[in-house]
């Protein structure tokens, strides 16, 4: 056990976005104060965001309005990512033919590589992000330098983006109409990529930092790709339902409720007998069913505390990992 906030532990925290650090446009409860006091500690914080279409300018001055002052530097994006995956693999000058906003231009000429209108430029590489005036002429473009031999390179595979209404088209979908074409997959850098996790950690001059994020299929899993530790909060998409389900792949190696748990000193579920342990909370699977010691059975609905929920994790994952069959009601986690 440690009185250390987790947080320093590592050093370098490195946050997702929507979910985690705001929802839309509303700064998620908690957030810029704790960060303001991360800060203050000398713990640095950067943000990752799978969306190719903005600028780290663009992301750094909206954060900054939601309270939470943040510099460019402070931010990787998936374009940028992939450019330095791209400068990686063809070195600094290959010709891209590129698909994007000024996001990927710059991210581009960062790296410096060359863009190429056109497939008879001869591009080495075709970078595609997302662009909302995407055209027909843009994807064919990008799909006949791809026959011609050019390497395929996505910033991400995100197949949806949500939005006050419902579901937009994600740059995942419309690499798939080039797929489609091409019958060629692409190398993405966005999560659940590890790459943009290690450009972060570059950029942060980091060897251990710890991820914050609320998906697991992205935020965790390329994070653990990334063989980095992940701090999970529940203000975002995954509850804690999904997280005591989840599989190897996926799972956090902390688990918060907000992030407030990144000041916290963490304290991790142990095994204790035929028990995970807690603090003063214990859980354990009987017959493929949770139950907390002194409340028994988990029920549909139940509001447990934080070193339950993380007992019950634990329990949930050993016991699967042994076989199991485990099953788990929604529940409610809190304070
Ligand atoms: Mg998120």
């Amino acid at each position: 056990m440690t009185e250390l906030p987790l947080a320093l532990e590592y050093g370098t925290a490195i946050l997702d976005l929507d979910g985690c650090t705001f929802h839309g446009d509303t700064a998620i409860e908690y957030v810029p104060e704790t960060l303001e006091a991360a800060r203050a500690t000398g713990i640095k914080i950067f943000f990752l965001t799978n969306n190719s279409s903005r600028t780290p300018e663009m992301v750094a001055e909206k954060l900054s309005g939601l309270g939470i002052p943040t510099e460019p530097r402070d931010i990787v994006t998936s374009a940028q990512a992939a450019a330095a995956m791209v400068a990686e693999q063809l070195g600094a000058g290959a010709k891209v033919y590129a698909i994007g906003t000024e996001a990927v231009v710059t991210a581009l000429a960062e790296e410096g590589l060359e863009r190429v209108e056109s497939a008879d430029d001869d591009p080495v590489a075709v970078l595609q992000g997302l662009n909302p005036k995407i055209t027909l002429t843009e994807l064919s473009e990008a799909a006949i330098a791809i026959q011609r031999g050019a390497e395929y390179f996505a910033t991400n595979l995100d197949p949806k983006l949500p939005n006050e209404r419902g579901f937009g088209v994600g740059n995942g979908s419309l690499v798939a109409a080039v797929v489609n074409t091409t019958g060629v997959t692409p190398t993405a850098a966005g999560k659940p990529e590890p790459a943009i996790f290690h450009l972060a950690a570059e950029r942060a001059g980091a060897s251990n930092p710890l991820t914050v994020g609320d998906q697991l299929i992205t935020d965790v899993r390329g994070a653990v790709a990334a063989g980095m530790p992940a701090l999970h909060v529940l203000t975002g998409v995954s509850p804690a339902r999904e997280v005591i389900l989840a599989t190897l792949q996926d799972r956090p190696s902390h688990l918060g409720l907000d992030m407030r748990d990144l000041l916290l000193p963490y304290e991790a579920a142990q095994p204790d007998g035929e028990w995970w342990a807690c603090v003063d909370a214990a859980a354990r699977v009987q017959g493929s069913v949770l139950e907390l010691r002194g409340s028994g059975r988990l029920t549909d609905g139940q509001t447990v505390t934080l070193h339950e929920y993380r007992a019950l994790a634990a329990a949930a994952w050993h016991a699967a990992d042994s076989g199991e069959n485990v099953s788990c009601p929604d529940i409610v986690v809190s304070r």
